[in-house]
């Protein structure tokens, strides 16, 4: 089918990018298990390499089914072009690769998930990157973080772990501001909540191991280009505006206009950085995005009964969903995530950090992992275990503090999720 924008959500969610198979007419995108392409002639293959033609030519550039996957997330984030890769966490270094040099900073919300403050505050120092940690709900702060060697702004819609939500458009207008583009990790709101291009945002990453691929069973990342940073304009980006010398000199801007960062994503991350995603990882993904919008519902369903009954109980000190009617991010959902406020968050137990590793231990249908946005409802401390490695103060500022337990609800029956917690918070704190 044609990916006409007037097509529902649901309708997107099931056909963007696949269309019946040409060889075979096999209706399921199928798993091309393949590392390389036949070309037609030798000229094919020199235009292929030129980048002249859009085609395959080995797996760790292109493969129809990640290509199809690729398709069909640009498609459901409303952007241009997206490009597939191994994790989220790859999405995340092939997202910054085309905006920076050594030397170059990005300004980045403190509130953000624990891998991707310890991928930002030690990792990308190694490249001669840095990044500016600051409270996203002070803009002045961003506006005061950055300088002229500032090439792009990074927050999360909701943020993992302690269920902030962002105000993107508050913070894309900083980003018009200082022209930079502000990159928004979608991972945890999804698509189906929030649609960061649609708020302002020029770029998407994702990691499609949670929500999207939505079973727990395969790892992997996206980013989706709006196609409405003006590279040229801002004057910033050498990779976007300079000549490419691995390609004869090629400028991307000026050759492929609003698809110059996805073309990039591939020509260049991919073929030089090799974090591509395995087909069988994007046929996986694409079956969980059939079904996205339903899960969403029951996951934010399930999410508000149980951060309510959370909320009442003695044993529990605090409760930070932002869908709660408490929550002091309330009107900001209202305005800016009217379909909810995700099935993520935290809450405080009494009695501290011993009370939560007891309570890790007692719940039964709660899945003690380091995952989020599985089918199943899923339990952490994260304070002694995804954010061990950060620092009391940082802990607390990513909202990871000691004394809280982070859930991800899952679509399960939500009066069993409750009795489960129940018999848990009694044997915790008993
Ligand atoms: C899990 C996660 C990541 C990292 O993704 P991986 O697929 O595990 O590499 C990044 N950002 C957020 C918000 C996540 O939840």
């Amino acid at each position: 089918m044609t990916d006409t924008p007037s097509y529902g959500f649901d309708t997107l969610q099931i056909h963007a990018g696949a269309r019946p198979d040409p060889a075979t007419g096999a209706r399921q995108v199928p798993i091309y298990q393949t590392t390389a392409y036949v070309f037609r002639d030798a000229e094919h293959a020199a235009a292929l390499f030129n980048l002249q033609e859009v085609g395959y030519i080995y797996s760790r550039l292109t493969n129809p089914t990640v290509s199809a996957l690729a398709e069909r997330i640009a498609t459901l984030e409303g952007g241009v072009g997206g490009v597939c890769c191994s994790s989220g966490h790859s999405a995340q270094i092939m997202a910054l690769f085309p905006l920076m040099q050594p030397g170059d900073n990005i300004v980045v919300s403190t509130r953000l998930y624990g891998g991707t403050v310890t991928q930002f505050s030690q990792t990308i120092k190694r490249f001669g990157w840095s990044a500016r940690f600051v409270d996203f709900d002070d803009l002045d702060a961003i506006r005061a973080a950055a300088d002229d060697n500032t090439r792009a702004i990074f927050m999360e819609s909701i943020a993992n772990p302690g269920g902030y939500v962002g105000d993107i458009p508050a913070v894309a207008a900083v980003a018009n501001d200082l022209q930079v583009p502000l990159i928004v990790d979608n991972t945890s709101a999804t698509p189906w909540l929030c649609r960061p291009i649609e708020q302002g945002a020029h770029i998407v990453v994702h990691s499609t191991t949670k929500y999207l691929s939505g079973n727990g069973t395969s790892v992997g990342g996206a980013i989706v280009d709006s196609g409405n940073f003006d590279w040229t304009a801002a004057g910033k980006h050498r990779s976007m505006i300079e000549p490419e010398p691995a390609y004869h000199g090629l400028k991307f801007h000026e050759t492929f206009g609003p698809m110059a960062y996805t073309f990039h994503g591939i020509a260049v991350g991919l073929r030089d950085l090799g974090m591509a995603m395995a087909p069988m990882n994007a046929f996986q993904t694409m079956l969980g995005i059939e079904t996205l919008s339903l899960r969403m519902q029951r996951h934010v369903e399930n999410a508000i009964r149980i951060a309510e009954w959370l909320e009442q109980d003695p044993r529990v000190e605090k409760v930070t969903y932002a869908g709660l009617p408490s929550s002091p991010y309330a009107d900001r959902v209202k305005r800016l995530y009217p379909r909810g406020a995700g099935a993520l968050f935290t809450f405080a137990v009494k009695g501290g950090y011993e009370a939560c590793v007891k309570l890790v231990d007692a719940v039964e249908i709660f899945s003690h992992v380091a995952n989020l946005g599985d089918t199943r409802s899923l339990i952490i401390h994260s304070a002694s275990t995804t954010h061990r490695q950060l620092t009391t103060e940082q802990q607390v500022a990513a909202g990871a503090a000691p004394n809280m337990v982070r859930l991800s609800i899952g679509i399960e029956d939500a009066d069993d999720l409750i009795r489960d917690l129940d018999q848990a918070l009694d044997r915790a704190t008993a």
